[in-house]
């Protein structure tokens, strides 16, 4: 159910401390961590600590839920000291969303192109 931890879910996993992350920070309703297939030096990817299958059912259920979480992806920037990042949220497959848990990418510390592929 949306909002509630998902049997299947990784990410609720991590939040449940069943499954190991390096966690960066932790806030009540957040949790960061780094991703386990970085695509740049700084690669954290940023969750509500509830389900929510994406960004858009996580503004519209919680927004300020939705608010922690772009609060959270500053808290890391500025913790790992970036000047320039970039904040990528994939929504649906041919996005290349993997993981069916509302979850804010922080990217930085090399140059990033625009427009991304
Ligand atoms: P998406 O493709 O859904 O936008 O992002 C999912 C991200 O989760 C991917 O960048 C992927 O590398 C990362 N990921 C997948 N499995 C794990 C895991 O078990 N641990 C961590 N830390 N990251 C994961
Ligand atoms: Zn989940």
């Amino acid at each position: 159910m949306t909002g509630e931890a998902e049997n299947d879910c990784l990410f609720c996993k991590i939040v449940a401390g069943q499954i190991p992350a390096t966690i960066v920070r932790e806030t009540e309703t957040t949790l960061a961590f780094r991703d386990i297939n970085p695509q740049a030096p700084t690669h954290v990817l940023v969750i509500p600590k509830a389900h929510y299958k994406n960004a858009a059912e996580l503004a519209a259920g919680a927004p300020q839920l939705a608010a922690d979480v772009l609060a959270a992806t500053q808290a890391v920037a500025d913790d790992e000291k970036l000047d320039s990042y970039r904040t990528v949220f994939n929504t649906g497959a041919g996005a290349g969303q993997t993981v069916w848990h509302a979850h804010a990418h922080v990217l930085g510390g090399r140059g990033l192109e625009w427009p991304p592929g």
